[in-house]
């Protein structure tokens, strides 16, 4: 499944682009309409559930960095395709036809069809916040010399992208204005650089290979599609296990939960019981002691730290020595500062961050990193400091988490000359590599909260049956019949 999404993503989309860059926007709505319907339908045939809101829709068709599932929708990209084409080869369209043909003025007031559709698409964006200044710059505000198509204008490169980009980013703000705090928290919560890394994973290796029931749960959670669990008489099935840590009151072994589960995932992600909420951290931190040692640096996990040892008074009022245990620490050569790193993955949709969540991207990884600062202030421990790890439940990274690992994809380009000489690109790949080893991470445990806390088995047990199995065999037959195989069996 995992496989289906990619190659919908990467394979089916992008070659329609073609069509739509080289046909003005009206000759191709009714192809693009009939594109979007089936790419959702695929879409929804993966997810084995219909996405019957506007918001899912629309947070679907949304880029992986702003909180969607990158599917592309044609009808919404067919102005700039248009707009982007004409940008990118208009002095070309000049030098082949005559200055006269595709002139300033033809452009802006010609009675062509494709000088109408230009000026179409231009106000089809407009209508969304998304302008061309004089200059050729995209901005989100209405310009005060807007774009002439003046003659003698170099090409401009991207411009499909930025409008694009920028159309986006509109439609994600407008989203937001539409939904509920807990829905606005979570569409924030799953953006972000990295955020979305699992959705671009290739299953090429166990570590960032889903098995299907987990692609589609974690699918489902990012969307909000309901999990098929919070029916009157579902309660979570997580089993205690004994571990004072795992709930106050310590429950007794081997019975379960039995709190109310919800169709949105919330208490499965969060439960304390069961052990799998700290099995995600645990997952979490061995994934960045593994980059530490990419990375050159002696990387150990659950380190003491006397500096940050301190006594505190326990509900008895009795005094109780609380010493600092870190889950990560990073030693480089003597001139490097002493760094811990230590993990902490927050609920976006929990009540105590829910309000800034709602409003601000990042606020509960913000607000979980002032957190550990709290506990391991920086003034006790000279020549050393904390990272906070900080990840939201959904998959935004915390800013200081991100500038770690910025500094240690540094730390590998000076030891590793193939990285180094790729530059800037060697760089990013080291950096989409650790960002989708740590999302997987994330994402899987996640998974497993769910699976677990439902007693969900397969794919069945979430309601829906995806047929994909079944078009999976016919596809092969096809390709086997027209290869002549006639005695092909699947
Ligand atoms: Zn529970």
């Amino acid at each position: 499944m995992q496989g289906g999404v990619g190659l919908l993503r990467l394979c089916a989309l992008p070659r329609l682009l073609h069509l739509f860059r080289a046909l003005p926007p009206a000759a191709t709505l009714g192809f693009a309409e009939k594109a979007d319907q089936a790419t959702l339908d695929s879409y929804e045939k993966f997810l084995t559930a219909k996405l019957i809101t506007q918001p899912q829709q629309t947070q679907a068709a949304l880029p992986t960095r702003l909180g969607g599932s990158g599917l592309l929708r044609f009808r919404g990209l067919r102005a700039q395709a248009w707009l982007g084409s004409w940008l990118g080869t208009l002095p070309a369209v000049r030098a082949l036809a005559g200055e006269r043909l595709a002139s300033a003025e033809v452009c802006t007031q010609g009675q062509e069809g494709w000088a109408v559709a230009l000026r179409e698409a231009t106000e089809e964006l407009a209508a969304e916040g998304v302008y061309l200044d004089h200059t050729g710059t995209v901005s989100g505000e209405e310009p005060a010399q807007p774009w002439g198509w003046a003659d003698g204008t170099p090409a401009l490169a991207q411009r499909q992208r930025l409008l694009s980009r920028r159309r986006a980013e509109a439609s994600r703000t407008r989203l937001l204005t539409t939904l509920p705090p807990a829905a606005r928290a979570r569409l924030r919560s799953c953006g972000g650089p990295g955020a979305g890394a699992w959705l671009l994973a290739a299953p090429t290796s166990n570590a960032t290979r889903f098995k299907d029931a987990e692609f589609r749960v974690y699918s489902r959670l990012r969307l909000r599609v309901p999990l098929g669990l919070g029916g009157p008489t579902d309660r979570c099935r997580n089993r205690r296990t004994g571990d004072p840590l795992e709930e106050e009151p310590p429950g007794v072994a081997g019975r379960e939960c039995q709190k109310p589960l919800d169709a949105d995932g919330f208490h499965a992600l969060t439960c304390r019981v069961g052990g799998l909420v700290i099995r995600r951290h645990h997952a979490i931190r061995d994934v960045f002691a593994w980059i530490g040692r990419a990375a050159g640096y002696v990387s150990s996990t659950e380190v003491f730290e006397p500096a940050w040892t301190r006594a505190r008074v326990d509900a008895q009022g009795e005094v109780e020595v609380e010493q600092a245990r870190l889950d990560c620490r990073f030693a480089g050569p003597p001139s490097d500062p002493l760094v811990y790193g230590d993990v902490v993955v927050t609920h976006p949709e929990g009540s105590a961050r829910l309000h800034a969540a709602a409003d601000a991207d990042g606020a509960a990884a913000a607000g979980a990193a002032d957190d550990k600062h709290r506990r391991y202030p920086a003034s006790l421990l000279p020549g050393g400091r904390l990272v906070p790890f900080s990840v939201e439940t959904f998959g935004r990274w915390g800013a200081e988490a991100r500038g770690w690992l910025r500094d240690a994809v540094d730390a590998v380009a000076e030891r590793d000359p193939q990285v180094a000489a790729a530059g800037h690109w060697g760089k990013v790949a080291v950096l989409n590599a650790w960002f989708t080893r740590l999302s997987v991470a994330l994402q899987k445990n996640n998974a497993a909260c769910v699976l677990q806390a439902g007693r969900i088995c397969g794919s069945a047990d979430l309601g829906g049956e995806s047929g994909w199995e079944e078009d999976i065999d016919d596809l092969l037959r096809e390709a086997a019949a027209a290869a002549g195989w006639s005695d092909f069996e699947v």
